[in-house]
């Protein structure tokens, strides 16, 4: 069974093609980061302009790369949310079209769903797991007793992981995407400045760091007030530091009160070299098999997209043509 995938809820036109959700038979990705680096960020305007000019090239090369026919393809799955909305719309335009041009069902997939099955792509999914999804717009615990059984135990109230590391990156004049190069410096550091931990109420597994955040801009511009020199290298390794710790603790205790057989990483911020390490420690301690995926598909992608779209079309789901694109779509399960 081939599903052909498509991703473009944020600056990724993404197209891959998956057999039976586990095997990438093609992954393409295009993406705008260098577009986008000029303004610090993504540009929602210009990321839909240039999903517009990627699209069909995206697809064409998808499809050349993995020398299949349409025909030999089972269903196309697109990402419906969350995402901005100009985005998504121009992935789910391709989808339609392309499954109605070759008479294939369509299936809308969220966005967070495709990078927990990124995980799928590496290993065969045992249940009850417990994934850590921390990404540029998000950082939650989920638990799945079955695939497609989402049950969200635990988010940020504020900041996602990535949007701290983001914001930390530009503070100390880092380019866009902050995240590896805030990792980058954290690994090189010889010393490191002491930033809050916050966990929230006894027992909670949400998250917030936009405390944290703050507190490296106060630090930031208290030693300026002082006409003294900050270390970018200390700060971004006690910011690292105050953001893993709290990440694997949460999930290393949900991963002990749910009895989880596997715990998983997942999301662009599942790239950061401090927490693979320090995930794969606390695992390895409690006897808990571990997976991430490889850094290509930490980030924006659409075999992933496929691999959920796979179990999705195993569970007979179908989106018809009203299909549309949902920026806050939340995850759910999809048995319901
Ligand atoms: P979402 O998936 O929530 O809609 P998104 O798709 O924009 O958001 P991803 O592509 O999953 O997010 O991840 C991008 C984020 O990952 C960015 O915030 C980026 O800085 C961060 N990131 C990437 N690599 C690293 C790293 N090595 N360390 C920390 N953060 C990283
Ligand atoms: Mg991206
Ligand atoms: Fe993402």
């Amino acid at each position: 069974t081939y599903i052909l995938g498509i991703e473009t809820s944020c600056d990724e036109t993404a197209v891959a093609i998956v057999k039976n959700g586990t095997e990438i038979i093609t992954n393409v990705v295009a993406s705008q980061i260098q577009t986008h680096k000029q303004f610090g960020g993504v540009v929602p305007e210009i990321a839909s302009r240039q999903h517009v000019e990627q699209m069909t090239l995206v697809l064409e090369q998808a499809l050349k790369e993995a020398n299949l026919l349409p025909s030999e393809l089972s269903a196309v799955a697109v990402t419906e949310g969350p995402g901005l909305v100009g985005a998504l719309l121009v992935g789910i335009q391709a989808a339609k079209a392309f499954a109605f041009a070759n008479n294939l069902p369509l299936i809308g997939v969220h966005h967070i769903a495709g990078h927990i099955y990124a995980n799928a792509l590496v290993t065969e999914l045992e249940f009850p797991l417990l994934t850590l999804v921390v990404s540029g717009g998000h950082t939650e615990l989920v638990v799945m007793k079955e695939h497609g059984d989402f049950q969200v135990i635990g988010e940020t109230r504020d900041d996602a992981a990535g949007e701290a590391y983001d914001k930390v990156a530009r503070v100390l004049h880092l380019p866009y995407p902050g995240g590896p190069h805030v990792d980058r410096l954290a690994m090189e550091a010889e010393e490191k400045v002491s930033f809050p931990k916050v966990w929230l109420e006894e027992g909670s597994y949400d998250f917030s760091f936009s405390g944290l955040k703050s507190a490296v801009i106060n630090y930031k511009h208290n030693a300026e007030q002082k006409g003294e020199e900050i270390t970018p290298s200390a700060v971004a390794a006690g910011f690292q530091e105050s953001v893993v710790e709290v990440l694997v603790t949460k999930t290393m205790r949900a991963a002990n009160e749910y009895g989880v057989a596997q715990i998983l990483a997942a999301g662009g911020v599942s790239a950061n070299k401090g927490l693979r390490t320090a995930l794969k420690a606390a695992c390895e301690k409690a006897g808990i098999p571990l997976v991430i995926p490889p850094l290509s598909l930490c980030t924006d992608n659409a075999a992933m997209i496929a691999a959920a779209g796979y179990h999705m079309f195993l569970a007979g789901k179908r989106s018809d043509y009203a299909l549309n694109g949902r920026p806050g779509m939340e995850l759910t399960s999809w048995n319901e």
